[in-house]
């Protein structure tokens, strides 16, 4: 047999797959800790139990319930909410919506999220980064130098990892300058925890505005894999053209519904509130620590901080079983580390842990 041209597997995938680097999930980069506090997940689990006993039967592509219940909840109409496996999902039926391969571009603010750039990488799609400026703010004259063939700009708020809001008035010239031009994506998966700060009563105003949203943070539904769009119903259903036809499981719709009904979102206040004052204590502690250098404001579930020796600090908390965010490699974050709120002793075994460092 002649191995001339022959293509291993590898060669055969896509010259952008085989160069991509996935998303370090905080999954992924392992660990054998026994505190964690790398993924900005509710630290107890909440209980349900299954009610659909039709796993015979495919589900619905968008379960009625879990829409109407989420369009309850956000103040918006069924017609504007879609559903998705995970924000992620929605992250990334935006670009295979509106950005052509090779052609088009996707923009986005870093430090911020890491999967916008790797949806569009994955895809074939030119990522466009526009720095943020020294106070963590959109840098609006240089957003509008890079718009060309950009088709989609991602806005965290409040923003992964740094934790802080958007200024809405910025957002406002985003959306103007931005109008007939591109869409952007507000991702609001920590909006419960500064539920002021939303953006969907500008829907009306803004035809090329969505919003993200998830139940992996303060719904405690990180292993549902459960977000939603909201946006206007034209940019919904160019979104339902592209995705799966069952993209959710019996199950998920099941109780999605479920964590969205009075009683779902009543008890989700309830640990915002506990979230809150929990953050507080832990901000108190850190800002008395030798080897904290900042403590930044968060308005999410987690503190970003600087300390001196960040790396040396990540790998002894990571020996003694404490997992932690290492953000030192995002622009502008050096000696940063990301620590999500979880419970009281979790909490405390940061501070005891971080007390102790020799730094
Ligand atoms: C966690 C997170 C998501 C992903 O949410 P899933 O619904 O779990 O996919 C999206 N955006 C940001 C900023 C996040 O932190």
């Amino acid at each position: 047999m002649s191995t001339d041209n022959f293509l291993s597997v590898t060669d055969l995938a896509r010259k952008n797959v085989r160069e991509l680097i996935p998303y370090q999930s905080a999954r992924r980069l392992g660990g054998n800790g026994d505190v964690w506090l790398n993924a900005n997940e509710y630290p107890t689990a909440v209980e349900f139990q299954l009610s659909q006993q039709t796993l015979n039967r495919y589900p619905e592509c968008q379960p009625k319930a879990a829409i109407d219940n989420y369009a309850q909840y956000a103040g918006v109409k069924p017609e504007q909410v879609l559903v998705s496996r995970g924000a992620d999902e929605g992250i990334e039926l935006l670009v295979r919506a509106f950005c052509e391969p090779g052609k088009d571009a996707i923009l986005y603010c870093p430090p911020t999220y890491g999967m916008y750039s790797v949806s569009a990488e994955t895809i074939g799609v030119e990522c466009r980064t526009v720095p943020t400026l020294d106070n963590w703010q959109l840098d609006l004259q240089g957003i509008a130098d890079k718009l060309g063939g950009v088709k989609v700009v991602y806005v965290c708020s409040p923003n992964n990892p740094t934790g802080q809001l958007i200024n809405p008035q910025d957002l406002r010239a985003l959306l103007e300058m931005t109008q007939g031009k591109a869409i952007v994506v507000a991702d609001e998966a920590y909006i419960e925890f500064c539920p002021q700060a939303t953006l969907t009563g500008w829907l009306s105003e803004y035809p090329h505005l969505a919003i993200l949203r998830t139940l992996s943070k303060a719904f405690a539904l990180a292993g549902l894999r459960c977000g939603f769009t909201l946006a206007n119903e034209e940019l919904i259903n160019l979104l339902l053209k592209v995705i799966a036809p069952y993209p959710l499981s019996t199950p998920v719709a099941d109780i999605a519904a479920q964590a969205l009904t009075p009683q779902g979102i009543s008890a989700m206040r309830k640990r915002v509130e506990q979230i809150l004052q929990e953050r507080q204590y832990l901000v108190e502690n850190l800002k008395t620590i030798r080897c904290v250098e900042q403590v930044f404001d968060s308005e999410t579930n987690y503190v970003l901080a600087r300390f001196t020796a960040s790396s040396s600090v990540f790998k002894s908390l990571w020996d003694q079983g404490i997992i932690l965010r290492d953000q030192n490699k995002q622009p502008s974050l050096s000696g940063c580390l990301r620590i999500t709120v979880g419970t009281r002793e979790e909490s405390q075994r940061v501070i005891d842990a971080l007390r102790a460092e020799q730094v």
